[in-house]
């Protein structure tokens, strides 16, 4: 790196913006952008890519030009600029003719430093060849994941930016989102047309968050809520609910124990202000909300994040699960899911993305000459609410024009195409978070994935419900029975001659009678899988037109090696930790007995409570086992089970010998962590 160039970059972030240091990542992307590279930036929301493109920006001298898809994003930036002393204006519809032509004026004369425009100016005749005239010395585009229709939030006027870039160059071009697949990254790159960009994806690890995901019947969701928040050390808390409704009664179970409120979109302004600013202050330590709440909520000691539905999209999920320990400290987040969230969301996809034919039939209505949109709903043979959900779809994709008065105009006729596109991208999202809840990969590395940071996926966390079983909290784990044991060792039997099976295949072939059901059967893969037995592979192929799904089994070497007599930590899923769900004890009761019963096995492996005396060893002895996980890059009760790290804690033993008595503690791990776990344990 040229020292002296980053001595004046820090110098910039000092006397020009304040900030003592660079946050992660900041400096190289900053560097890269003033030797005049291009590049796509892709950080979280909150992690400072603004400052990305404002400090090369003035580093350049000339006129920065950023394009911003939204009104209040762009006000808000230009405001943050202004106020630190900066010369800059805006272009959007919001603002008057003389505004914008004023702007244009000390765009040409070289006044400003930062011109903001929306994308939807670009076409306005004239507009991008005034622009030429005065070339930029940068260009950003911020939420560049709006280029791609497959991006969440397509705009179809990003998409012609493309096209407007080549007669503004040779200024280098930065895309900043906080969100882009793969997929999404491609596009954004081809879209603009970078020449050699280059990418800088990173920080979507989260350190201090611990992920369970767990299946739970919508009836037994507000108990086990209740349940996890009854606990202090878990509040304050965000909960996110599907629906209004949801989100009322799980606030009102709430607030029986602890101070609770809803916040959602039927309430009016003044009481959401009121609850937002009560969470703030730790008035409220609960808050039972739709998606809509926590976007201006900068709280750093949010404990815990509970999904009481499945949500939406990865993307949506990612950044409410984010808003958990932003102090750093060690916080956890529950997504509860079940078969009947899915219908849910097929609902409201259907509703959000009606079928194109409705589309179809209000375009047709449509000319040249302005109608009212008042008169086209009323003649319209959809109902109110079909109506205006086709006509808003139709704007968006171009479709319709709609103006301030409310006539509207036919648009172009491409607008199926992206429509189309749109539609199916959502329902592929939702199929995304169904097979995050259904994966057995780390939920931090196949999050970390998802977001496009391939290098950085292939750690473990060490913390989820995945690495850690034993350390869930909600979830409750069993030893397999008798017959389970054997069903996994005729798994592994069946593997072993071949490279892989499909999971179909393999059940067939071990319980040709359909004994264990697929959920049975299921849930012995996800045990031999957190047990390093096997691996799993997503893998599709196509027949008839249509891509299918399967799954990919194949053994490890520690699976090849699994014999009958082979000692092994299987954990099997089974229900709630009783005291989260009272509902659940009942249904899981019989099935307890049965295993109980029918099987040589130990007791199950439930939480179990340390003394209050030995508490401080546990937090010891967890934190010396996270760091060896992440030391010997595996999940951290390869190292230790909770219930045997508990154990060790109540009988605090003094050597070898009393180590060895734990259950748990076999002849090897004394060997490899026997010294280290006896001087945690030696009493100081
Ligand atoms: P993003 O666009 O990535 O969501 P922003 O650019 O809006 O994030 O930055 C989030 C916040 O972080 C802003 O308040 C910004 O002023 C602040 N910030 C950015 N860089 C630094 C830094 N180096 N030191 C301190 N604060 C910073
Ligand atoms: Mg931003
Ligand atoms: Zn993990």
């Amino acid at each position: 790196m040229n020292l002296s160039k980053s001595q004046d970059l820090l110098g910039i972030l000092r006397s020009t913006f304040g900030f003592s240091r660079f946050r992660a990542n900041q400096e190289a992307v900053c560097m890269a952008a003033i030797e005049g590279r291009d590049l796509l930036l892709v950080m979280p929301t909150g992690a400072g890519k603004s400052l990305c493109y404002q400090l090369p920006a003035i580093a350049l001298g000339g006129t920065a030009l950023v394009i911003s898809p939204l009104i209040a994003l762009m006000e808000d930036q230009v405001a943050k600029l202004a106020a630190l002393g900066l010369r800059v204006a805006r272009i959007h519809s919001g603002l008057d003719r003389a505004a914008s032509r004023q702007a244009c004026v000390d765009y040409l004369q070289g006044n400003l430093q930062f011109l903001f425009i929306a994308p939807e100016r670009l076409r306005v005749p004239g507009f991008g060849e005034m622009l030429a005239k005065r070339r930029p010395a940068l260009i950003a585009i911020d939420e560049a994941h709006c280029i791609s229709q497959w991006g969440h939030d397509f705009r179809p006027d990003y998409r012609m930016l493309g096209q407007y870039l080549p007669a503004l160059r040779p200024a280098p071009v930065l895309a900043l989102t906080a969100t882009a697949t793969p997929t999404v990254q491609e596009d954004i790159l081809a879209q603009l047309g970078m020449a050699k960009p280059e990418r800088f994806i990173h920080g979507f690890r989260r350190e201090n968050i611990a992920i369970e995901v767990v299946e739970v019947p919508v009836p037994q969701r507000p108990e086990a809520v209740c349940g996890l928040l009854a606990d202090k050390a878990r509040r304050p808390a965000i909960v996110y609910a599907s629906s209004r409704k949801l989100a009322e009664t799980l606030a009102a179970e709430l607030s029986r124990t602890v101070s609770a409120a809803a916040y959602h979109a039927g309430l009016d302004a003044e009481t959401r202000e009121r609850v937002q600013a009560a969470f703030q202050s730790g008035a409220l330590e609960v808050v039972v909300a739709t998606i809509a709440f926590g976007m201006g909520i900068d709280k750093a000691d949010i404990r815990t994040v509970i999904h009481a539905g499945l949500p939406a999209t990865l993307e949506g999920y990612y950044q409410e699960i984010g808003r958990a320990g932003r102090d750093g400290a060690q916080s956890r987040t529950f997504l509860m899911h079940s078969y009947a969230d899915q219908r849910t969301h097929d609902f409201f996809l259907n509703r959000d993305y009606p079928p194109v034919g409705n589309l179809e039939q209000v375009f047709k209505t449509l000319g040249e000459d302005p109608q009212a949109e008042g008169e086209l709903r009323e003649n319209s043979k959809l109902d109110e609410e079909e109506f205006d959900k086709a006509l808003e779809k139709l704007e968006i994709h171009g479709g319709a024009k709609v103006d301030f008065g409310g006539y509207v105009t036919r648009g172009r006729t491409g607008w199926k195409k992206t429509y189309a596109v749109q539609a199916q991208h959502r329902a592929e999202q939702l199929g995304k978070v169904l097979r995050f809840t259904e994966s057995s990969e780390c939920r931090m590395a196949a999050l970390v994935r998802h977001f496009g940071d391939v290098e950085d996926a292939g750690r473990v966390c060490g913390v989820c419900d995945v690495c850690d079983p034993a350390g869930a909290v909600l979830r409750l784990f069993r030893r397999p029975s008798a017959a389970e044991r054997d069903a996994v060792q005729a798994i592994a039997d069946e593997l072993r001659a071949v490279d892989y099976k499909a999971a179909g295949t393999l059940q067939k072939g071990i319980d040709p009678t359909g004994r264990l059901g697929r959920s049975g059967f299921d849930g012995l893969l996800d045990a031999m899988t957190r047990a390093g037995l096997i691996e799993i592979e997503e893998a599709e192929y196509e027949k008839d037109g249509e891509v299918r799904r399967f799954r990919k089994v194949r053994l490890t070497a520690a699976g090849l090696e699994l014999r009958r007599t082979t000692p092994v930590e299987l954990l099997i899923a089974d229900g709630l930790v009783e005291e989260f769900g009272r509902a659940a004890r009942a249904s899981r009761a019989p099935k307890k007995a049965a295993a109980k019963t029918g099987s040589r096995d130990k007791a199950a492996a439930g939480p179990v409570r340390p003394s209050a005396a030995a508490e401080a060893l546990v937090a010891q002895l967890r934190e010396w086992r996270a760091g060896e996980a992440k030391r010997l890059r595996v999940p951290a009760y390869v190292i230790l089970h909770d219930r045997t790290l508990n154990a060790v804690a109540q009988a605090r033993p003094g050597n070898p010998r009393q180590l060895k008595e734990i259950e748990g503690i076999g002849e090897a791990k004394v060997e490899k962590f026997g010294a280290a776990i006896l001087e945690l344990c030696r009493e100081r």
